[in-house]
């Protein structure tokens, strides 16, 4: 059965004022007014969050963190826990972004946050993918290891809060996105490990995006030739109309 596409705007650290935020998410809002189809959530800085909460309301959008802690509360320093970030309106996480893993977050760490934020109720976007394409075919083994240690210990009846946007680093922010092909072979072995797992009715239900230079140009035959179920979009996600046009070319495949 085909699933209902995702399609995440992951802000990264912009744009660089709350009333800049304000104006992005209402302009985002207006512009996926009318767009049926497609599951829409944004991930602005967490310190938004909060205020941008009143402006989805009565909309389609959700509202996602883009990094998580898996403690509740104590002495962490610096860190959002899962029931703050439900607390101001986040019903979905990103946990094991590259650029995160790129600061020292570890498979473990990532594992702790999706099971944290699973168990708080919210759905977990985890992060997976190669850092460069080798002819051997290493990047499989190297997706395979950072998957199954991001899924281990997720129970099957909790998949339906699992999803997982396959991000090979190569593609983030650089203009060269994965060809549909690429994004294709990658989606089929991501569904086969976990269908190995879970078995086929527990992978079903796993939604797997792909994320690295999304565009409205080039959307439409991720979609369609890739097969994925979505997106994870950074850059073209600050530009509404961009991001409403992807997220339409998701809708209509
Ligand atoms: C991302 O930040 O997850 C991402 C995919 O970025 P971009 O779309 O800019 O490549």
């Amino acid at each position: 059965m085909k699933k209902t596409p995702l399609v995440v705007a992951n802000w990264k650290m912009h744009p660089g004022s709350s009333s800049a935020a304000k104006s992005l998410m209402r302009e985002t809002a207006k512009a996926l007014a009318r767009t049926r189809g497609v599951d829409v959530a944004v991930a602005p800085p967490s310190v938004f969050l909060g205020e941008l909460q009143p402006l989805i309301a009565g909309k389609k959008l959700r509202l996602a963190a883009q990094n998580v802690f898996y403690e509740k509360l104590g002495a962490y320093t610096g860190e959002v826990s899962v029931p703050m970030l439900k607390s101001v309106g986040a019903a979905l996480a990103i946990v094991g972004h590259s650029e995160r893993r790129a600061l020292g977050e570890t498979d473990e760490l990532v594992n702790k946050k999706a099971r944290a934020v699973i168990a708080g109720g919210l759905a977990a976007i985890a992060c997976v993918g190669e850092s460069k394409r080798d002819a051997r075919g290493d990047y499989l083994s190297f997706v395979e290891k950072q998957l199954r240690a991001a899924c281990a210990g997720v129970s099957a009846q909790a998949l339906g809060k699992l999803v997982i946007a396959y991000e090979p680093i190569w593609a983030i922010g650089t203009g060269t996105n994965a060809t549909p092909h690429d994004a294709h072979e990658m989606k089929l072995f991501i569904q086969r490990i976990l269908t190995d797992t879970y078995g086929r009715a527990g992978a079903a239900k796993v939604r797997i995006l792909y994320g690295g230079s999304v565009t409205a140009k080039n959307a439409g035959e991720l979609m369609q030739d890739g097969a994925v179920d979505g997106f994870l979009v950074g850059g073209a996600s600050l530009r509404a109309a961009e991001f409403a046009s992807i997220c339409r070319s998701a809708a209509s495949s």
